[in-house]
């Protein structure tokens, strides 16, 4: 069964590598990991205070009663294309984190059936899941990798998974790398990051600011445009947050 927090668009991509593309979200229920160290505050529906990061209502089981249940991927697809327009839009796959519906034969169909079509398929993951990509059309799948790093406040173990971070990129070489990271981070961030690129295939790093307000993501850019800099990094900025901060459904 697929899990669906939202559905929306046509909005813009607003970071990584398709930045500013007319796109369509889908953003899946259910995470691995909780994330406490991004300290975004929040309440369950039954009252219960916790700490996670932006995504909480896509990633935490408590609001699993406001998901929409699909047992198969064509109800779904019918969903989607409402919203569709006329013109070629990304399709975004999103959460939470969706690579924990990789198994699932409607997840799969729901992929093929957008690369059939000719769309260009995102995939944002944090990278920690074991996936095989055995089939020619996964290969066109990109994935943006935002795997996390100690300031997440999830274990090395959980967090890294190197195996699949290869067979993505042997997969899709365009695939890439994202790190949302503070100014106050950046030396950790560094030796992290320099860890995680070691014995993996090369591909594109974005680092982008932390922030889930316009105003905490210009306090981060600067220093982390500047660290950019001086490693060879890409810089991504977070737009939309920048234009309609933690607003949801845009
Ligand atoms: S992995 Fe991503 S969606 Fe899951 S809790 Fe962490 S930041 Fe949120």
């Amino acid at each position: 069964m697929i899990e669906i927090n939202e559905i929306f668009g046509p909005t813009i991509q607003g970071e990584g590598k398709r930045i500013g593309n007319p796109s369509v979200f889908i953003r899946f229920g259910k995470c691995n990991m909780s994330c406490e160290g991004f300290e975004v505050e929040y309440e369950t529906p039954s009252g219960i205070k916790k700490c996670s990061c932006d995504s909480y209502y896509a990633s935490d089981i408590a609001f699993r009663d406001s998901w929409k249940k699909y047992e198969s991927s064509k109800p779904l697809i019918e969903e989607i294309n409402k919203i569709i327009p006329s013109y070629n839009v990304d399709i975004v796959i999103t959460g939470g984190e969706p690579l924990l519906y990789w198994r699932d034969v409607e997840f799969q169909k729901l992929l093929k059936y957008y690369i059939d079509f000719g769309l260009e398929v995102t995939i944002e993951t944090n990278a920690s899941i074991d996936i095989e990509l055995v089939h020619e059309w996964q290969k066109k799948i990109l994935f943006s990798m935002s795997v996390k790093l100690s300031n997440s406040g999830e274990s090395l173990e959980k967090r890294i998974n190197k195996n699949t971070i290869t067979n993505i990129i042997d997969a899709n070489n365009q695939s890439y790398l994202k790190f949302v990271i503070d100014k106050d981070f950046l030396p950790k961030a560094s030796l992290e990051i320099e860890e995680i690129l070691k014995n993996i295939p090369s591909c594109d790093v974005y680092l982008m600011p932390l922030g889930d307000t316009a105003q905490l993501i210009d306090e981060n850019s600067l220093s982390v445009i500047e660290f950019a800099l001086q490693k060879g990094f890409k810089y991504s900025d977070r737009l939309h947050i920048r234009v309609w901060n933690n607003q949801r459904g845009v």
